[in-house]
């Protein structure tokens, strides 16, 4: 067993033999702290960490002795500013890569819509050549007529008869 105390917000913790070395987060604080390798000087009752008013100050070999403490509690905020640059760094990365697929989306919804609009001038187009060629063999129909009979009579295009047109016609014709 590890005794020892957060280097952030001073919580007693114990971890197992088997924690020592580990990262682990402060209960209480939540905080990123290396467990040590051995139970804190404090809590093997050699030395008054926090001396009260009253008693003697910690004296010159002790204060040696805390020497690995205090590297240990700067090694400790070390790992925590690591710890939370690795998060914004991942956080960074997981926003650049949605990014990046959004972009892609939208590109690829950018190139539908152009090919979509392409076709649509496609068939467009198409349609024009038809309606040109029909335009075309009804001029040439009209220009033979127009050769043979020597009058070119208002022709109205198919579409526009109506049932009964040609009917109405002749009554009047006779
Ligand atoms: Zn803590």
């Amino acid at each position: 067993m590890v005794k020892f105390r957060c280097s952030f917000c001073t919580q007693k913790i114990s971890v197992n033999d088997e924690g020592k070395g580990a990262v682990i987060a402060c209960p209480t604080c939540d905080q990123s702290l290396i467990v040590p390798g051995e139970t804190s000087l404090e809590f093997q009752g050699k030395v008054v960490l926090y001396p009260g008013r009253g008693q003697e100050p910690v004296n010159q070999p002790l204060r040696a002795a805390l020497v690995p403490e205090l590297a240990r509690l700067m090694m400790n905020r070390l790992v925590a500013g690591i710890m939370s640059q690795r998060r914004h760094l991942l956080e960074t990365q997981a926003t650049g890569t949605a990014q990046i697929v959004e972009l892609e989306q939208r590109m690829l919804r950018l190139h539908e819509q152009h090919q979509a609009r392409m076709q649509e001038l496609e068939q467009r187009a198409a349609s024009r050549d038809a309606e040109n060629n029909r335009l075309r063999r009804e001029n040439a129909f009209l220009t033979r007529k127009l050769a043979i009979t020597g009058t070119a009579e208002p022709t109205t295009p198919p579409s526009e008869w109506r049932p009964g047109d040609k009917l109405a016609r002749t009554m009047v014709a006779e």
